[in-house]
């Protein structure tokens, strides 16, 4: 049986990327490890086995690659949340705050049905600015928003905190 532990043990942290100060937690080698993938992929969905869902929502760019294999699992569809001028549809936009700046994130507007139930997927929680966009395009949309998955969550950063504030659960495989 495998742990959260050894999703651990496949995220390597480079410093200083990409500024100086930045610990940057690079799963890119968890991904090209046909164990470490198929682990975390079956580990995001644990805590939702046996729950309906018509729809997982990835957070680009890295969302996309877990939301596309957990919505396969899941028998749903995948919905991408892009950065602006991505998506070549009608969409509908949520803008967000980061540490410098603003950043922008779309969705296309007949991408969920009101009442369609989903699941959020990212790679990594930090501060949760980009989770609560997602979820305020989903909440426009008129989605039931199940839950959130990723694989790392940054405590300190207050993302959790702040999801679970807004009523949302949070599941991540390790910190
Ligand atoms: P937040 O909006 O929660 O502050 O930041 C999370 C977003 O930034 C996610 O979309 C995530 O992919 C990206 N991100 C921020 N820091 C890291 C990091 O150290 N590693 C990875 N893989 N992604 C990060």
């Amino acid at each position: 049986m495998s742990t959260s532990a050894d999703i651990h043990h496949y995220i390597r942290t480079i410093p200083d990327f990409p500024k100086p100060g930045v610990m940057f937690r690079d799963v890119t080698t968890l991904f090209a490890d046909p164990r470490g993938f198929r682990m975390a992929i079956d580990q995001l969905l644990h805590p939702y086995s046996g729950t309906r869902f018509d729809k997982v929502i990835g957070l680009e760019a890295r969302g996309f690659i877990l939301g596309g294999a957990v919505a396969h699992q899941l028998s749903a569809g995948f919905v991408p949340v892009r950065k602006k001028g991505k998506l070549p549809a009608r969409t509908i936009a949520q803008s967000y705050t980061l540490e410098y700046g603003e950043e922008t994130v779309e969705v296309h507007d007949d991408a969920v049905e009101a009442g369609e139930r989903v699941l959020i997927v990212d790679d990594l929680l930090a501060t949760g600015g980009t989770a609560e966009a997602g979820i305020k395009l989903m909440e426009s949309l008129g989605a039931e928003i199940i839950g959130t998955a990723f694989i790392v969550d940054l405590p300190d950063l207050g993302g959790r905190a702040r999801l679970e504030a807004l009523g949302i659960e949070v599941h991540a495989l390790c910190a």
